[in-house]
């Protein structure tokens, strides 16, 4: 493969999403929100289409052209995911339907085997709700505890409260790499470190890391690394787990069925290997093919790249968001290099779903609410954060019409005070 261009070309960039030239209430759209879900390019559009007009058939069990082809670009797609992550085989990839299926794939099959009574599993106060409830669920069902890695006034780890989190009792420690709410990038290598030396497995949550930079499960010596398609161009509906082969071949099954099995007999079954031992019944090939063109155009870019334009980005959003004055609140860590592409802040005396709602009428899409992390909600006193979340499309004068809307918010908001 020829190396990847140096620097984004955002604008030629821009041209491969159909959807950036839709008008919202009169005004050109732009779209913050990919930290929820991102837009797709028509190569990946193209893949889908492509797929089901000329390729469609079920995978693995044909004798026949058109099976053996759909399997070969399924399983093509499985190979990409392992190379994109530098995962040591593809036999380490396995596809579910999201990041929250991954986490509880873990949860129920390595989690169910391995937890029981007075044992301990450590997880931080940024996660997702994804990866706090599977961890609650199967705590409850065996009696072990679940405990919190809290989280510093400017948006970082508490990581000298891991010695004493970590203890002979953890056998799990499960950890966003890049906060969806802080844009906070968590040390992951340091975090699985300390969790090895203390004998626990270290699940890592990549749903905001995979996306946005280049990711190497090997060298950061993840024991599972999770996260989904459709955060990173690529359809809904694909969900990938990265877990170490040694962990996925003692794991029992999650789902039973189809496709997941070697042999079926009256008084039991036998189980196929990893991968396929995880994916019972018909999977998502086409999505997952289609992810594959995702991938293919990421790879294209350079994971650096992007990188690289997303610190650029989000490093005007806060130098621009900052000339607001006191009236505006920016959460998380105040460096752009210390953040992922997503910027959460507070409007004084405006509700965040306010401040989503008038900026709505500008054509500025962002998300309110508590994006599915209550806990940090908690810690950081209030119930919702107003959040822009940026990708290789987005340009600083989408910043400029953000921040232009905002004072109009502003604006608004203060007349209807006063
Ligand atoms: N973890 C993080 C950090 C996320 O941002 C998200 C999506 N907002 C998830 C998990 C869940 O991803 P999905 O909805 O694709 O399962």
């Amino acid at each position: 493969m020829s190396d990847p261009p140096k620097g984004l070309d955002v604008e030629a960039v821009r041209r491969d999403f159909p959807i950036l030239s839709r008008v919202i209430n009169d005004k050109p759209l732009v779209y913050l929100d990919s930290a929820a879900t991102s837009q797709k390019p028509s190569r990946v559009i193209d893949a889908l289409a492509d797929f089901y007009r000329t390729s469609n058939a079920n995978v693995h069990r044909g004798i026949y052209t058109l099976s053996e082809e759909s399997t070969l670009a399924y399983e093509t797609a499985r190979e990409k995911t392992a190379a994109f992550i530098n995962a040591a085989s593809s036999a380490e990839i396995v596809f579910t339907r999201n990041t929250t299926e991954s986490l509880n794939l873990i949860a129920y099959s390595w989690g169910r085997a391995n937890l029981g009574a007075g044992d301990e599993v450590l997880v931080t106060a940024m996660e997702h709700h994804s990866n706090i409830v599977p961890w609650q669920i199967v705590c409850q069902e065996r009696g072990a505890v679940l405990r919190f890695i809290p989280v510093t006034d400017e948006g970082f780890l508490d990581l000298s409260a891991i010695e004493s989190l970590i203890t002979e009792r953890t056998k799990i420690v499960a950890f966003t790499h890049v906060s969806n709410v802080l844009g906070t990038i968590n040390p992951v290598r340091e975090i699985v470190e300390r969790a090895h030396g203390a004998g626990a497995v270290a699940v890592v949550d990549g749903a905001q890391g995979a996306p946005h930079g280049a990711v190497d499960v090997r060298a950061l010596d993840a024991d599972f690394y999770v996260f989904s398609s459709h955060k990173m161009l690529g359809p809904t509906g694909v969900g990938v787990l990265y877990g170490k082969a040694s962990l996925l071949n003692e794991m029992p099954p999650f789902l039973g069925g189809g496709e997941m099995i070697m042999e079926v007999r009256e008084d039991g079954f036998t189980w196929k290997d990893p991968p396929w031992k995880f994916e019972a019944g018909t999977p998502n090939f086409a999505d997952v093919v289609a992810f594959g063109a995702a991938i293919d155009y990421l790879s294209d870019l350079g994971m650096d790249n992007v990188r690289q334009h997303e610190m650029d980005i989000t490093g005007y959003a806060l130098q621009r968001l900052a000339t607001l004055g006191d009236g505006v609140a920016v959460h998380g860590p105040p460096d752009a290099a210390d953040r992922g592409g997503v910027v959460s802040f507070a409007v004084e005396s405006v509700h965040p779903h306010d401040i989503a709602q008038t900026l709505d009428w500008e054509g500025v899409q962002i998300r309110a609410g508590h994006h599915c992390a209550q806990p940090l909600m908690r810690r950081l006193g209030t119930p919702a954060t107003a959040r822009a979340s940026f990708y290789v499309y987005n340009t600083n004068e989408d910043v400029d019409r953000l921040v232009d809307a905002l004072k109009k918010a502003g604006e608004l908001f203060g007349r209807q005070r006063s």
